[in-house]
């Protein structure tokens, strides 16, 4: 079986999806690797450190024309999934909910398509969690880039030229990002306050030194998998006018909201960011999916009333290197949890249950049932 590697053909990805360490794990367990040429450039890993963990070093092409697996962090396009082989078992994120005639095409050309952002949120799954581990460097990088744009520190000093109170820092959505955002804001110093619309996040964010703003908004509760429920117009702007209290006496705010498979909630409206003081910053993590505040853009600086809000794209590619061996290291995971070294072939049965939920997918059908209704489109 032949596992190949593929360079992002984006300049501005920096990630790649498997790093030596990973490659030298899968040749020991029988596979044969081929990375494209200059897989590691972005990173400063060269093709001689992929050489010698046991890789071949291939041409784009030769890898698209031979791999039984194929490895990337963005989709395919449509030239690359018509040049792959039937059968092959492609691992990237593929966004099926935005794209889904990507995913039409790949079953339709007969490829076993693994969707990462579909892998179940379970224990059993939790080292394969490429969403995860991605949105824990987002939410660090998040308040990075905040306290890197902010004329204030975030500590309290107390020093002979006065007294700094603490930076105080709001973050919407205490999932994996916005706990890993909290965390970083507290070891910087700042005073920090979070809510949620899931109250099994309270005892969370507490553990972490945080406060944890209490909205009565009725019922919310949580989906299937641990996700959020969609709340009610209502309900959203119960929440907006507590919060915007919050937002008018925070420094930096954070917003981290998602509904899984839908746009993202909008949160913070032009009225609150009226409220904030000016030379306040948020940084709108959700800004890719639809955005939770009002008027961000992507990859663009906004100011309104002095507040600057920021929508930077692509977080986790911001710490790449970190990103990739996560990333790398999830993969694998994944693919040695179905190798058989026996036979030198992946094992799928149609009953596990990470299968059920991110093999999208196999031999020209449509498998999970959120999609099945592209099948007859
Ligand atoms: P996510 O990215 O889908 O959403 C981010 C956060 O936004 C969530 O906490 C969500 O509740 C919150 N949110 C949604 N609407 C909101 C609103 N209007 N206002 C404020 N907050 C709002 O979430 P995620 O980080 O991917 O985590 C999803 C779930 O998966 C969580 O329950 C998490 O604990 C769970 N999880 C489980 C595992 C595991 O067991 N292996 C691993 C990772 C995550």
């Amino acid at each position: 079986m032949i596992l190949g590697a593929l360079k992002e053909q984006s300049s501005r990805e920096k990630r790649i999806p498997l790093l030596p360490a990973s490659v030298k794990k899968m040749i020991d367990q029988g596979m044969t690797v081929c990375v494209e040429e200059g897989l590691g450039e972005s990173l400063f890993i060269n093709d001689q450190a992929f050489r010698d963990s046991g890789a071949q070093i291939k041409s784009r092409s030769e890898i698209l024309a031979s791999a039984d697996i194929l490895v990337r962090i963005s989709k395919p396009s449509i030239d690359d999934i018509k040049t792959l082989k039937s059968g092959t078992v492609h691992l990237s994120y593929l966004d099926p909910f935005n794209d889904p005639e990507t995913l039409k095409q790949m079953a339709s050309h007969g490829l076993s398509a693994i969707s990462l952002e579909m892998i179940p949120r379970t224990t059993l799954a939790q080292k394969m969690d490429v969403l995860s581990s991605q949105a824990s460097l987002a939410g660090y990088y998040a308040v990075v880039l905040a306290a890197s744009r902010i004329s204030k520190a975030f500590p309290m000093m107390m020093t002979p030229a006065g007294t700094i109170p603490p930076a105080r820092v709001f973050v919407v959505g205490a999932g994996v990002a916005g706990l890993q955002a909290i965390a970083t804001a507290k070891r910087l110093g700042a005073r920090v306050e979070a809510f949620d619309t899931r109250p099994a996040v309270e005892e969370q964010v507490r553990s972490l030194g945080a406060r944890f703003l209490k909205i009565d908004l009725g019922e919310t509760g949580e989906a299937q998998g641990g996700y959020a429920k969609q709340l009610t117009e209502a309900q959203l702007d119960k929440q907006r006018q507590e919060m915007a209290k919050v937002c008018a006496q925070s420094d930096i705010v954070i917003t981290t909201a998602q509904v899984f498979g839908r746009k993202a909630p909008r949160i913070i409206t032009k009225n609150m960011i009226m409220g904030m003081r000016p030379g306040s910053v948020i940084v709108d993590m959700a800004v890719e999916t639809g955005g939770n505040v009002e008027g961000s853009l992507v990859d663009q600086d906004v100011e309104l009333n002095g507040v600057l809000i920021l929508g930077l794209s692509n977080l986790p590619g911001k710490v790449a290197a970190d990103a990739s061996s996560m990333f790398s290291n999830n993969i694998t995971s994944l693919i040695l949890h179905y190798w058989d070294k026996a036979s030198k072939s992946l094992k799928f049965s149609q009953e596990d249950e990470i299968l059920k939920g991110c093999l999208l997918a196999s031999q020209g059908k449509i498998l999970n049932e959120k999609f099945q209704h592209l099948q007859k489109a």
